[in-house]
């Protein structure tokens, strides 16, 4: 059996070996490093794929974040509403950026930000909610977006795991996560279902206006050369990184398919297991279905019910099996993030999902052996 890893970024590569090759020597070639023809086409490749008007490239998923909510004019003191559960970046430019974060709790099927929570959570000085679609699922839109409206907030979607899902309207309308709010965010990190063999990221939106502000601000605030209009940063996506990201993207539905082929093996093993819990596709499809691309599996995540989580992490470790608990602590509790003004009571749920998840490999190049070897591990440790 070929050794298991958490994301085989190796095996990945070599069916696209040639082409990605060949491009990185035609832009050393070239030298067009920086702005290059490869930035340019990956842009509108992408907006076609994802069918939003305005794709903004940058630096990574964190800058992505940080220029969305600059590009809408957030102030200091105004209110952002984001799930406790979540990677740090989401509340980390939301701080630096001098906006008051407002961590609010997740849904335990979804492990996406709870609706109702978030409406306890309005003030008037709330002006914008960061819905992230964990682990390759999208939150509930169509309830943001009601929500959105009715208090006039910006709805900004952390994208950076479910590239390539599709969120699907009561009404049975499609739209790709992150073109749904009015900015959504991605990161192209490698190991993220889209990835660079570096650092990447982009904004979407459908706002002309907003798209222009953007892209002055991602290059030093300039919409004339060495003309400052306002205060921006320095956050680019590089050729290499973008010609890689043209290699790939043709293949972003098959890669979305092989992740979710493997989710379905390891479903069909774990679910109805006593102590097991397995991750729950709630956009409006039952389970995991053939036909639709509601989830992109980022994670699979699987919620261990009696108090075994670490000890099975260590057993798989002791196996050869990697695993990830994605994540430990909940944002709150964070030294840089916690506020006298949040009560225990108020996450019960992410208080939970921290002591129960745990992510097994999941990525494009997971095998029918390296699947029975794991979910026989699994289940023989819970079981015992
Ligand atoms: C990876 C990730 C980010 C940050 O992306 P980088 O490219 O690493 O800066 C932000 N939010 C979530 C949910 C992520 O998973």
């Amino acid at each position: 059996m070929r050794k298991i890893q958490m994301v085989d970024l190796g095996g990945q590569y070599q069916p696209i070996k040639e082409q990605i090759n060949s491009s990185i020597a035609q832009i050393l070639e070239n030298s067009t490093f920086i702005n290059g023809p490869e930035v340019h086409t990956f842009q509108k490749e992408l907006e076609d794929y994802l069918g939003v008007k305005h794709v903004i490239p940058c630096a990574n998923g964190t800058d992505a974040l940080q220029i969305a909510m600059m590009g809408l004019g957030l102030q200091p003191g105004d209110e952002v509403i984001t799930a406790d559960f979540t990677f740090a970046a989401t509340v980390e430019v939301i701080a630096l950026l001098q906006l008051t974060p407002v961590l609010v709790d997740v849904e335990p099927d979804s492990f996406n930000i709870d609706i109702a929570a978030i409406e306890r959570a309005i003030t008037p000085r709330t002006k914008a909610i960061v819905p992230v679609h964990l682990f390759g699922q999208c939150a509930d839109m169509d309830a943001l977006l009601k929500l959105a409206e009715k208090h006039k907030l910006h709805i900004i979607e952390d994208n950076a795991q479910a590239i390539g899902a599709d969120y699907i309207f009561p009404d049975g309308t499609k739209q790709k996560a992150g073109t749904i709010g009015h900015v959504g965010c991605t990161s192209f990190f490698p190991s993220k279902n889209l990835g660079a063999y570096g650092d990447g990221g982009a904004i979407f939106t459908n706002d002309d206006d907003l798209a222009h502000t953007i892209r002055g601000m991602v290059n030093h605030g300039m919409y004339e050369r060495y003309h400052h209009d306002v205060v921006g940063v320095n956050s680019r996506l590089d050729s290499i990184q973008a010609a890689v990201l043209r290699a790939k993207l043709p293949k972003l539905d098959s890669y979305c398919d092989a992740r979710r082929d493997a989710a379905r093996k390891y479903t069909q093993a774990f679910e109805n297991q006593e102590h097991i819990i397995v991750p729950k596709t709630v956009n409006r499809c039952e389970g995991i279905c053939d036909t639709c691309d509601c989830h992109v599996f980022h994670q699979y995540t699987l919620r261990i019910t009696n108090g075994r989580r670490d000890a099975l992490a260590q057993h798989l470790g002791e196996k050869g099996i990697p695993c990830g608990i994605y994540y430990p602590i909940p944002l709150h509790k964070q030294k840089a993030y916690v506020d006298e003004r949040y009560d225990e009571a108020d996450f019960p749920v992410t208080n939970q999902l921290v002591q129960e998840v745990i992510s097994l490999p999941m990525h494009t190049e997971l095998d029918d052996e390296q699947i029975a070897y794991i979910t026989d591990t699994v289940l023989q440790f819970v079981n015992h």
